[in-house]
């Protein structure tokens, strides 16, 4: 198989040589690197051929529990995250304006950030999402 592939290889030379209109010479100290090259692989792949499947196996385990942990790692870090923008109090502030041109009366640039999560001038509001969604229901 690996000699197919370096015969491909050279054969792919040759062609793009040809098609370059360079003269189809290939250097004889390159050809007899590239066959040594592939003996050499050849002999690492007789070595490999009994572990070959226990590998395998062992690189499919790993991707698979690779896998798992970037997924457990990427909810905590979500979870984490939606934890800390649920800190955030603007929402429920009275100087909370819900308008993007000017987010707060009082502290505009910490508002709705996680700078305003311990924010001084916190003002519960009456006029809250929950407070306005049962007016709507009654
Ligand atoms: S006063 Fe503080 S908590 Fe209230 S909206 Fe402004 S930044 Fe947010």
């Amino acid at each position: 198989m690996i000699n197919f592939a370096i015969a491909t290889t050279l054969n792919s030379l040759q062609m793009m040589f040809l098609l370059s209109a360079v003269p189809p010479v290939l250097d004889p100290e390159m050809v007899a690197n590239l066959e040594r090259l592939g003996q050499q692989l050849h002999a690492f792949g007789q070595i490999l051929s009994p572990y070959l499947g226990i590998i395998c196996v062992a690189v499919a385990w790993l991707t698979v529990f690779a896998a798992i942990g970037n997924a457990i790692v990427g909810l905590t870090e979500a979870a984490h995250r939606m934890r800390t923008m649920h800190q955030i109090p603007c929402s429920r502030c009275a100087f909370f304006t819900n308008d993007h041109r000017l987010k707060c009366s009082v502290d505009p640039i910490v508002a709705g950030s996680e700078a305003a999560i311990n924010c001084p001038h916190y003002e519960p509001s009456r006029d809250t999402y929950q407070s306005r969604n049962s007016e709507n229901i009654i």
